[in-house]
């Protein structure tokens, strides 16, 4: 069994979200792994803390937001993932995912983040720091949303994170892009993502499975 520690970033998100969405992805994501004899899984290893000096401003057609710079989250993703492996020395997990509650921006202001920044990995002396950010997935709720639709936004919410946190775990092994009904279909729209199922094609699946028995 391969494990990649699991955290998030955020400190501006309602409470709604991080137990519904976030928790729930998680363990929805365990499951499917589970569930498919996919040898993997999630460690929560709590929620990451970051210094508020690594905000920095950031001009958007959405007006001026407050961010965290890539370059900063990825440093400290980085150190965190070794001091969780120092700690568990036993299992073997050389991997770290992180999801932002905010968008991906780096330090060039011109970067078309909405669209293009959803998710990025870096490796680093062999252990690999994934970053995928809520934001593009959210949908959103009106203060005047019933319980029910409410509810129902949530779940399509994390529907969609589910996909895309299956998708860059599926790049974390290996698999590229392919064109099945499959997460490793990249959408052209968000519509096209909700139609997509929550799953790998049986050849992506092959090539997850294999990637995970090396
Ligand atoms: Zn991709
Ligand atoms: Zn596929």
């Amino acid at each position: 069994m391969e494990f990649i520690a699991f955290t998030y970033v955020g400190n501006f998100v309602d409470k709604e979200i991080i137990t519904d969405v976030l928790f729930n992805v998680f363990d929805d994501a365990n499951r499917f792994f589970q569930q498919n004899e996919i040898p993997v899984r999630f460690l929560y290893i709590g929620k990451l803390e970051l210094e508020p000096g690594y905000l920095i401003n950031l001009n958007t057609p959405e007006g001026r937001i407050r961010v965290y710079p890539l370059e900063a989250l990825v440093e400290v993703l980085y150190s965190r993932l070794l001091q969780e492996i120092n700690e568990k020395g036993d299992i073997k997990m050389n991997k770290i995912f992180a999801l932002t509650t905010f968008p991906l921006v780096s330090r060039n202001p011109y970067f078309d983040f909405y669209e293009k920044f959803l998710g990025i990995h870096e490796v680093i002396t062999g252990l690999r720091i994934m970053i995928l950010s809520m934001k593009p997935f959210e949908v959103p709720i009106a203060p005047d949303d019933s319980a029910h639709e409410r509810r129902m936004k949530l779940e399509t919410f994390k529907n969609r994170l589910l996909k895309g946190i299956l998708h860059e775990v599926g790049h974390s092994f290996g698999l590229e892009h392919c064109s099945n009904q499959c997460v490793m279909h990249p959408p052209a729209n968000i519509e096209e993502w909700d139609s997509r199922i929550p799953g790998y094609c049986d050849e992506c699946l092959l090539n997850l499975r294999a990637a995970l028995e090396k």
